[in-house]
């Protein structure tokens, strides 16, 4: 219901946005080899941007490697990409690159 006179509430992002979201990419981004899941479904989340967009992405560890899988969610089909993986350190700054918009 609205009342005439009340202050509208701008939702900027959506109250339960409790992750972060990922900058627009740059132009100078890098493009990581995207490849299809490899379903190994017991790969932990590390981190994760808010899932409020039509794209978010998680970092992903499995057996001591990280990567970061990205869901793009169409109409009732959504499709994942996972990147190369790597160990830790490098993956985290991808993660970071990613996060800033420099990959993507
Ligand atoms: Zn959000």
């Amino acid at each position: 219901m609205i009342f005439e006179g009340e202050t509208v509430i701008h939702w900027d992002h959506p109250p339960r946005c409790t992750s972060p979201h990922a900058l627009p990419a740059r132009s100078h981004r890098e493009e990581p080899t995207w490849h299809p899941p490899r379903g190994d479904g017991q790969a932990r989340v590390v981190r994760w941007t808010c899932d409020c967009d039509t794209v978010f992405y998680e970092l992903r560890q499995a057996g001591g490697l990280r990567f970061i899988r990205r869901t793009t969610r169409a109409r009732n089909n959504p499709s994942i990409d996972e990147s190369d993986r790597r160990p830790a350190g490098e993956a985290d700054a991808m993660w970071v690159a990613l996060l800033h918009g420099l990959v993507r």
